[in-house]
């Protein structure tokens, strides 16, 4: 035990009372133990998730160029949404970790569970929209913006991952992304990895 104080690690408010004799973590209370023993991502290991999204993240466009390249468009559509998707990741972690703040268990699995099929229905890809589109200056305003980017993708990644049936038109439907689309996401999909590169090297 210490008798300098020390913000609590939890409400940062200054106690002198510490964690326990094995841990220098300074705790104030009672409350704030609790949520300490609460299974989250602790503050400190958040820089390194940012990292590790954002390198799958370039992985991923990498591999979406390479497919674009050799007139495989579908999926190098799908992949260029799965690079957005892990920018978004990248850009969730960064607003906690600017804030100070740990992601708990639960808020992690509840993110996390979207990103595998609905892309943008999430709350974390629409507040990464959010702040692309205040610094990406090819929309003038949100809802332009909105209108351009998360519509089309919403209906378009679906669509070209897998085969579907059409009941009003009573027909099979297969992933057939055009060249355009390709480029025009591969194109979003770099503007946003080097937007949220830029805001992750700021350091904040
Ligand atoms: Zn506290």
């Amino acid at each position: 035990m210490t008798s300098k104080a020390n913000p609590c690690y939890v409400c940062r408010k200054l106690t002198i009372e510490t964690y326990s004799k094995y841990s220098k973590t300074p705790i104030c209370s009672q409350k704030c133990r609790e949520i300490y023993k609460t299974p989250q991502i602790y503050r400190e290991y958040l820089q390194e998730g940012i990292e590790k999204s954002i390198q799958n993240a370039e992985r991923l466009l990498y591999d979406a160029e390479k497919l674009h390249e050799t007139e495989r468009f579908s999926s190098s559509f799908l992949l260029s949404c799965l690079s957005l998707e892990e920018c978004a990741k990248a850009h969730m972690i960064w607003q906690r970790k600017f804030y100070k703040k740990p992601i708990f268990e639960k808020e992690w699995n509840r993110a996390r569970a979207p990103f595998k099929s609905h892309l943008f229905k999430l709350e974390e890809v629409q507040h990464m929209l959010d702040y692309i589109a205040k610094v990406v200056d090819d929309s003038g305003s949100f809802e332009r913006f909105q209108k351009k980017h998360a519509k089309r993708l919403q209906r378009s990644k679906e669509a070209n991952t897998y085969v579907d049936y059409n009941f009003l038109k009573k027909e099979w439907k297969t992933p057939n992304c055009g060249k355009s689309d390709s480029e025009v996401n591969l194109r979003f999909s770099r503007t946003v990895l080097s937007v949220i590169k830029k805001l992750v090297a700021q350091g904040l």
